[in-house]
């Protein structure tokens, strides 16, 4: 909590977006890969946002034991018309999963929100990715924006997860077929993921920005790693996935 407040004071305009409420109408679960699940929901009027961004959500007619709010990336694009959360349910989820993960169609949840800066700005050129795992959410919604509005910047997504349980990887190609200035390279192991981005930085250095998403611990290490190879503080933007 205290990282978020540090955040919206560097940025206040950027976290305003926190104050706009909008009441969602739960549509459909779909099972993804392994435990992970996308949650589907619309609504009559959705708020604008920038693909990456991310949300608080809670769901008041539900009795959410402990913390009763979650943030979670828009894993959806604003033009899919859809709000997509993209999680992990484990087989004893917390009390907040579970309450989503019994949602009926027509039930309602609510978000504040989205925003946040982890988004791609018309001055980045190059932008290098790194999702970890769940963190691939932000860049689904990143990389429906470009496949639907291909821009000059190129996207290199390092995307890392175990073996066989790369979520949206069908969307993910999909799109990148329908623009050749996403590149996206599938990493099963931290050395790969250390390794490949070691690549990026050697080719691109402060001329790429960098986004991460994922586990703090791993974001908190490719932080140092990109600090040590002289990447300059605001050429680095990250969502760290506080819980995992
Ligand atoms: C910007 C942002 C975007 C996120 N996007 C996603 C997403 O797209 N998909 C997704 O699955 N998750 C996302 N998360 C994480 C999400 O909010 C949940 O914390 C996570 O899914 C685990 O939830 P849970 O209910 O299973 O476990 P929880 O009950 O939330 O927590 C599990 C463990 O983590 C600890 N914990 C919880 N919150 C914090 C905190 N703030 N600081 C320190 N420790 C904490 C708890 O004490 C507990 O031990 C995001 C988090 C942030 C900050």
């Amino acid at each position: 909590m205290f990282d978020v407040i540090l955040r919206a004071c560097r940025h206040p305009i950027l976290y305003s977006g926190v104050r706009r409420i909008t009441t969602l109408t739960f549509k459909e679960k779909i099972h993804e890969t392994g435990d992970i699940y996308s949650f589907i929901f619309t609504a009559a009027n959705l708020p604008s946002w920038q693909a990456g961004q991310h949300s608080i959500f809670t769901i008041p007619a539900r009795p959410v034991e402990g913390k009763t709010w979650r943030p979670f990336s828009v894993a959806s694009s604003p033009h899919e018309n859809e709000i997509r959360i993209g999680t992990i349910v484990s087989a004893e989820p917390s009390s907040f999963k579970h309450h989503l993960s019994t949602l009926n169609p027509g039930d309602k949840i609510r978000m504040f929100g989205p925003y946040g800066e982890l988004y791609i700005t018309k001055k980045m050129r190059h932008v290098v990715g790194v999702a970890g795992g769940i963190g691939i959410t932000p860049f689904r919604s990143i990389i429906a924006d470009l496949a639907k509005n291909p821009t000059d910047t190129k996207l290199t997504l390092i995307y890392s997860a175990r073996e066989g349980q790369h979520a949206y990887r069908g969307d993910l190609e999909k799109w990148r077929e329908q623009n050749p200035n996403i590149e996206i390279i599938y990493t099963t192991t931290p050395e790969e993921v250390n390794a490949e981005l070691a690549k990026q930085v050697e080719a691109y250095k402060n001329d790429a920005h960098y986004l991460l998403s994922g586990p703090p611990k791993m974001i908190e290490a490719l932080c140092s790693k990109l600090s040590e190879s002289g990447i300059a503080k605001d050429h680095v933007l990250n969502d760290p996935f506080k819980g995992y």
